[in-house]
């Protein structure tokens, strides 16, 4: 199971708003005030090593709907695909090491969602790398602090290859680096950094 957050400004966005982000009306209305809806962990349908390595050996680009739902790729990046299946043909198998995360883009401060693909073949290593479809600069991962409590928030985990750290603070977010710098989510409404998680849940 997972966790979907959706991540709002909270300057622009209005009780109302939280109704529609999250349903099939998010795109239909206009809603003034940048968000993120970001699941995080694993789901249901792409929780298993063998699940996934079956879409990769399948078909990545399925046509019909229901093929879709149960064979589609979860990187929904064509040149990872084609990546994941080559090094499958190679002898690399897919790692326990996998499911959605969140990662943030320096340039556009943004954050993002994608899902995190781990391969080993004798102890040797590929990891999926997702870029901004905006600016095209490479996203970092970033370790997922939102409802932990613990001493030592600058020691990162070495699961994964995390750059950045997202945690909550007075009910703001906020964005650190092992040295702990200071990174922003900017509101393209509003052009502020005054984010909070609007609403969470658990996704199947
Ligand atoms: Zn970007
Ligand atoms: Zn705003």
């Amino acid at each position: 199971m997972g966790t979907l957050y959706t991540i709002g400004c909270k300057n622009c966005l209005k009780k109302d708003d939280f109704n529609i982000i999250g349903t099939e009306n998010e795109k239909n209305e206009k809603i003034n005030g940048t968000f993120f809806n970001i699941i995080f962990g694993v789901t249901r349908i792409l929780n298993s090593v063998k699940g996934l390595e079956e879409k990769f050996y399948k078909n990545p680009r399925p046509e019909s709907f229901m093929e879709k739902y149960n064979f589609a790729s979860p990187t929904k990046d064509e040149t990872i695909d084609n990546i994941i299946v080559e090094n499958i043909k190679n002898g690399f198998k897919i790692t326990e090491n996998l499911g959605y995360d969140i990662y943030y883009c320096e340039k556009c401060k943004k954050l993002k969602n994608h899902f995190f693909i781990q391969m080993e073949k004798d102890k040797q290593y590929y990891t999926v790398e997702y870029f901004c479809k905006k600016c095209n600069t490479v996203l970092g991962l970033v370790e997922n602090y939102l409802y932990r409590k613990e001493n030592n928030i600058y020691k990162f985990s070495t699961k994964r290859n995390y750059i950045y750290r997202i945690f909550l603070e007075n009910d703001t977010i906020r964005i650190l680096d092992i040295n702990k710098k200071e990174y922003e989510i900017i509101c393209d409404n509003c052009n502020k950094n005054n984010f909070t998680v609007l609403k969470g849940g658990i996704v199947d």
